[in-house]
């Protein structure tokens, strides 16, 4: 599943997962800092109003640019298992926070909110991390699966 491990060009750690999604631009998502973007998003060439669209100020605040002009992201990462995502007021104030899915119980499976579902997040798991990361990340059981 892990193409391709690199040295992180925003946070220097070799812990960033990377991958082509042309002959000649890739993506990089950094186990590391926790950020990503894509050789697309460069500032000044990309449509960063739409792009940010859907974007937490939280998110919009934390865009890093690196010395590519590449610009970074806080990761949301969806799991089966619970969700990652960059919390907080304000983004001196920013940490990565990790909420756990628990499996719903059968009078929950009927009622239409949850049509569809099998997992919700459950409330009371939140949990703060600080800048780490990959603690969030092994929070949910993001590794579980991971051979
Ligand atoms: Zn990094």
């Amino acid at each position: 599943m892990i193409d391709n491990m690199e040295t992180c060009p925003k946070c220097k750690c070799d812990a960033c997962y990377t991958f082509n999604i042309n002959e000649t631009k890739k993506s990089y998502h950094c186990f590391g800092c926790g950020y990503y973007t894509t050789d697309l998003l460069v500032e000044g060439e990309y449509d960063k109003e739409t792009y940010e669209e859907t974007y937490p100020e939280l998110h919009k605040d934390l865009m890093y640019v690196d010395e590519d002009k590449r610009c970074w992201y806080p990761q949301t990462i969806n799991h089966e298992n619970g969700t990652v995502f960059m919390n907080g007021p304000n983004k001196e104030n920013a940490v990565w926070s990790a909420i756990r899915k628990t499996e719903l119980t059968e009078e929950e499976k009927q009622m239409p909110r949850y049509k569809n579902q099998t997992h919700k997040s459950d409330a009371k798991t939140l949990k703060s991390f600080d800048k780490d990361f990959i603690e969030a990340l092994d929070y949910i059981g993001f590794f579980d699966n991971v051979k």
